[in-house]
């Protein structure tokens, strides 16, 4: 089933203690995007610069991603800069220059209004509810959020949670939205703002699932080596959402599968500078690691005693 997606694609000027790269190719609904063709169809509703290569576009279509819905204004693409030291759990925005992003209205071309499954990437929450405005009944929406939106426009956000099937969000946001330090209490929390599902991301740990009072975990996959990890949350949203409109199930079962989809797809992402490594990797890489993922967490269920 196609996923519709509205947010960021953006330059990123990325510092981490090893390298520093310029205008690498990036934005929420880039990573986002890339990363759930792998798993179903998807439709990309963005606004980028006159500056913008032709060249990355051709690669999006080649990924079967649809490009109805980008739009082309003048003036210079969003561009985002950070900077990480040895913690990649943590980073410091640099800048943050909106350019074309700062006039961006969400126009859904007329057959993207009947999309079954929505992502509303990391954008200002008043233009994710904008988009749900524009759509007729979609199956399931999905929504990621930023501290930014917690601390400007917290209304619009609980709003934004009322009305979304999936809230995602990493640990400190979750805590920040619920007022909540404990992790279990921030996501029950959360999900007691209207969300069926409350994804909490822990960056190099993995991540919770609240579904009802279902809870489940998965863990990142361990790596050697953290080249990057810029868009890895997006990352994590593509193969989580990607996962689930393949299979169409909300069951809590799947919800941890898509989970583990998405830990899978994060690491993928966190192995070069932007979104490089998800233009590369194949199906059967990815198979590979979803297995090694699952033998990481295994152990038998027979009783201790
Ligand atoms: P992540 O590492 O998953 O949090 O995503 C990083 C991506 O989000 C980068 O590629 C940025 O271009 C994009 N980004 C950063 N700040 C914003 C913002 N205020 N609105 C939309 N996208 C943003």
């Amino acid at each position: 089933m196609t996923v519709l997606v509205v947010g960021s694609v953006a330059f990123d000027t990325i510092e981490t203690p090893a390298e520093r790269r310029e205008l690498v190719l990036g934005g929420a609904a880039n990573y986002f995007s890339l990363t759930a063709a792998f798993f179903t169809p998807v439709q990309l509703v963005a606004v980028v610069g006159q500056d913008f290569p032709q060249q990355h576009l051709t690669v999006m279509q080649d990924k079967g991603i649809c490009l109805d819905g980008l739009q082309k204004a003048d003036g210079k693409t969003f561009h985002w800069s950070g900077r990480y030291g040895d913690n990649f759990n943590e980073r410091d925005t640099l800048a943050t220059d909106l350019n074309v992003f700062a006039d961006f209205k969400p126009t859904l071309p007329e057959a993207y209004r009947q999309t079954p499954y929505v992502f509303l990437a990391n954008i200002q929450p008043q233009l994710q509810l904008d988009v749900l405005d524009q759509m007729k009944d979609p199956q399931f929406v999905a929504a990621d959020t930023m501290n930014l939106w917690i601390d400007t426009a917290l209304d619009s956000l609980r709003k934004v949670a009322s009305r979304v099937d999936a809230l995602l969000l990493n640990e400190g946001e979750a805590r920040q939205l619920s007022g909540e330090y404990n992790l279990l209490k921030a996501g029950r929390a959360v999900l007691s703002m209207g969300p069926k599902v409350v994804v909490v991301k822990l960056g190099e740990y993995g991540a919770l699932i609240f579904s009802g009072t279902d809870l489940r975990f998965v863990p990142a996959f361990p790596l050697d080596q953290v080249t990057d990890p810029t868009g890895a949350g997006d990352t994590f949203g593509g193969g989580f959402v990607g996962h689930i409109a393949k299979h169409q199930d909300l069951s809590a079962s799947t919800l941890h599968k898509a989970a583990a989809v998405g830990s899978v797809m994060g690491a993928f992402c966190c192995e070069d500078f932007g979104p490089e490594r998800l233009l590369t990797v194949t199906e059967q890489e990815i198979e590979q690691r979803f297995q090694a993922l699952c033998q990481l967490g295994a152990f038998d269920t027979k009783t201790l005693f």
